[in-house]
């Protein structure tokens, strides 16, 4: 659930863009089928372009919230998706139409649905599987915190599958909480779901490029144990094991779960976001080394193939006490 502070949301919204929103009817374009997912605001829909036969999943987003204009926050979401335009890991923006009630965002669409299935599901994927959808999460969060951008909703239901089985690459969506970061001084607000959000979006402390960080070792930590790090039985307890970050890394889930594993997650669950590391920081932890390295078919050498994200500019922060 989200915690919109009422007056924050207007503040450092981006208002510009570039896809046309065209005012042809949705149906004349498109034939659109079944549901692919819902939120609070938002309806997402399977749908096929008639001229081209192309899939795309359309994000039906209401203009009108609680009697409220919201065109603003759509402009945003769409500026914010054209700006991660060149960004692999971020799910691209075909097109947009308005209807009488919403404003649709035609995405690009991710078939394999939410890495939450991973991890709800009885059978979690290997570790092999995780570090790959980690590292590419952590390029795709890399990609946008260079560009000054912040998720700020980063969770298992936000990062998104191009196939189901085997896994394929991961697609960030859900850029209604992204904000540009340095445009209008500090960013404060209190957003997101408390049981994935960072300490001090809770305290209403600054929001840096490390909040995203801590989402992400959430995501990790969700992904290899199948459970929730912080969730309580209600959001009192929530808010008060995220704030204490109380973990408790000998519990049972972790019992087949790698040391490499604990510790990245370790390193990223720190209440200071400054002791968080930065996300090209996390790409040369140990735990992700196998995705670094790249046999090679014919001459198997071993090629490193990262250097640009583990080079003098990011240097290991992890040290050798592993
Ligand atoms: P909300 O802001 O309401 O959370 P999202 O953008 O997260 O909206 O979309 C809601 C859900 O719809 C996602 O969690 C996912 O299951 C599904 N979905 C969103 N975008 C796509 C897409 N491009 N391809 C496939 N499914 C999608
Ligand atoms: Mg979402």
């Amino acid at each position: 659930r989200r915690l919109d502070s009422r007056s924050g949301l207007s503040a450092g919204l981006l208002g510009e863009i570039q896809t046309p929103v065209s005012t042809e009817p949705m149906e004349s374009v498109y034939e659109i089928t079944g549901e692919l997912g819902r939120g609070k605001f938002a309806v997402v829909k399977h749908c096929v372009e008639k001229a081209t036969g192309k899939v795309f999943a359309a994000k039906f987003l209401r203009k009108r919230r609680r009697g409220r204009d919201c065109r603003a926050e759509i402009i945003h979401e769409m500026a914010v998706l054209e700006m991660a335009r060149n960004n692999a890991r971020v799910v691209n923006l075909h097109a947009a139409h308005e209807t009488d009630h919403d404003i649709v965002l035609v995405l690009e669409y991710a078939a394999g649905g939410e890495i939450f299935d991973h991890c709800v599901s009885e059978e979690l994927l290997p570790e092999a599987q995780i570090t790959r959808l980690i590292w590419q999460t952590l390029e795709g969060v890399h990609h946008l915190h260079q560009s000054n951008l912040v998720h700020l909703d980063l969770k298992p239901q936000n990062i998104l599958l191009t196939s189901l089985s085997p896994p394929g690459d991961i697609k960030i969506v859900d850029f209604g909480l992204a904000r540009r970061l340095g445009a209008v001084g500090e960013l404060r607000e209190i957003l997101g779901t408390p049981e994935y959000v960072a300490p001090e979006i809770l305290n209403y402390e600054p929001i840096t490029t490390a909040t995203d960080l801590w989402s992400v070792g959430v995501i990790a930590y969700m992904l290899v144990t199948g459970e929730s790090p912080f969730a309580g039985d209600n959001k009192q307890e929530t808010f008060l094991n995220v704030s204490q970050v109380s973990v408790d890394y000998s519990r049972e889930a972790f019992s087949r779960v790698s040391e490499l594993a604990v510790d990245f997650i370790r390193k990223l669950l720190v209440k200071a976001p400054e002791d968080r590391p930065s996300a090209a920081e996390c790409m040369c932890h140990p735990w992700l080394w196998p995705q670094q390295i790249c046999l090679s078919p014919d001459s198997a050498t071993i090629r490193i193939v990262r250097e640009r994200s583990c080079g003098n500019k990011w240097p290991h922060r992890e040290g050798k006490e592993n």
